[in-house]
């Protein structure tokens, strides 16, 4: 007999994508002559940039020779690659980030989720509503979630800190005291972020409670305003209370090439049920290298040719590209007679649905009127619920055409 961990269970099944996926077949299905255009999917479209693609090359070359070829590397990244990251992202934007405090992994959803291998069952979790699925149901696998309530569509042990247009998109502090807190800036699905003193109020709070904060800034390269943090870190304290987790997914179109990495400050401690304290990165380190056998040589080389001078250049033209089509969504929005929000520091716009219809309602009006596909918001969580989100990282020619049928 074997036994399965029956957390599993209480897992709701994510309708979303699939949903989605199935109601556009249908569509298609009886209207073949249409066209449609997708802005749902959160997925890069333009390729890998020229130097990041002679680097891997450079990279695969070395393989075949017997000198240079690479077996297992380190499994907390190869040093030339850490490096990198701690001057380019970190130091030189004035935050104190050393290479033995960054690990590099083959993805951020990985990271967010197994982060919880070290941080055990007993911890009290506070979410922002909607966000990223993935940090709610791994603490359901793991059970710090507890039981679902149909009715409320929430877990019972959850603490879901709404975010939506009444307060301006800038989630309060918890009334009680909470141990985990998980932060997605800029935020995925609504495109909105805090700025340096609202974050400040989260750091604060955490070292009042003694909670640990987990950023997630998959977007931060997005960011276009001044005064918004790129990294939690640039807030003073926050090596004390935070984890930070960063990919190269959407910075430089890694979603098939899978690279991404995760700070954990040497500073930062976690206790035991003994109240003894316990280093994270030491465990961090224990559980990655037990765990992980790295991120492979040509994929870690390309990573840092992110940080060259070319890298730069060309990434940012793309995500220049995303975020024009951004401005152009936002814009045209707004034409339409919308109230839409994000787009200004993420590729992501959050669209308010108009008054009497839920934003599956709306979904479904969008895809039979003007054939577009956009994600309903209640998805992301119930405080989703209302709003709708499109992303920008469709080509320019599609994401005008969409504008142009909104407005008709
Ligand atoms: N974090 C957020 C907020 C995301 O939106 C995504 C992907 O959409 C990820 C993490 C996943 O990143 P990765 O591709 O590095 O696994």
């Amino acid at each position: 007999m074997s036994f399965i961990n029956e957390n599993y269970l209480e897992l709701q099944d994510s309708y979303l994508f699939s949903t989605i996926a199935k109601k556009v077949e249908e569509y298609k299905t009886k209207n073949p002559d249409k066209e449609i255009i997708k802005m749902g999917i959160g997925d890069v479209t333009r390729p890998i940039v020229p130097s990041i693609i002679e680097a891997m090359h450079k990279a695969v070359d070395e393989m075949q020779d017997e000198v240079t070829f690479r077996g297992y590397g380190p499994e907390q990244g190869y040093e030339f690659l850490r490096e990198k990251i701690s001057k380019y992202d970190y130091k030189d934007r004035g935050v104190d980030i050393n290479p033995d405090e960054i690990f590099v992994s083959d993805g951020s959803k990985c990271d967010v989720a197994n982060i919880l291998d070290i941080l055990g069952d007993k911890n009290k979790v506070a979410i922002t509503d909607p966000v990223y699925p993935v940090y709610l149901d791994t603490n359901v696998m793991i059970g710090t979630a507890g039981k679902y309530n149909e009715e409320k569509g929430m877990y019972e042990n959850v603490v879901y800190i709404p975010i939506k247009a009444e307060n301006n998109f800038v989630p309060e502090l918890p009334k009680e005291k909470v141990d985990l807190i998980y932060l997605c800036l800029p935020n995925n699905p609504t495109g909105t972020v805090l700025n340096k003193e609202e974050l400040k109020k989260w750091v604060d709070y955490a070292k009042e409670n003694k909670s640990l904060i987990l950023f997630d800034s998959a977007y931060e390269r997005y960011i276009t305003e001044e005064n918004i943090p790129h990294s939690i870190y640039e807030i003073e304290g926050a090596k004390d209370v935070a984890i930070e987790f960063r990919s190269f997914s959407k910075t430089a179109g890694f979603t098939g090439v899978r690279c991404a990495y995760t700070v954990v400050p040497k500073e930062l401690k976690s206790i035991t049920s003994k109240n003894e304290e316990i280093s994270l990165n030491k465990l961090w380190s224990r559980r990655m290298s037990t765990k992980f056998n790295g991120v492979s040589y040509i994929t870690q080389r390309a990573a840092e040719s992110v940080y060259s001078k070319e890298g730069q250049k060309q990434i940012k033209e793309n995500i220049d590209y995303y975020m024009q089509n951004a401005r152009i969504i936002r814009e045209g929005l707004s034409k339409a007679g919308f109230t839409c929000y994000g787009g200004v520091n993420a590729p992501y716009i959050w669209l308010k649905v108009p008054k009497g219809l839920t934003s599956w309602e709306f979904f479904d009006k969008l895809l039979n009127e003007k054939q577009i596909v956009g994600t309903p918001g209640v998805g992301f969580g119930p405080s989703g619920e209302g709003y709708f989100r499109l992303t920008a990282f469709g080509t320019r020619e599609n994401t005008i055409k969409a504008m142009e049928r909104m407005q008709k």
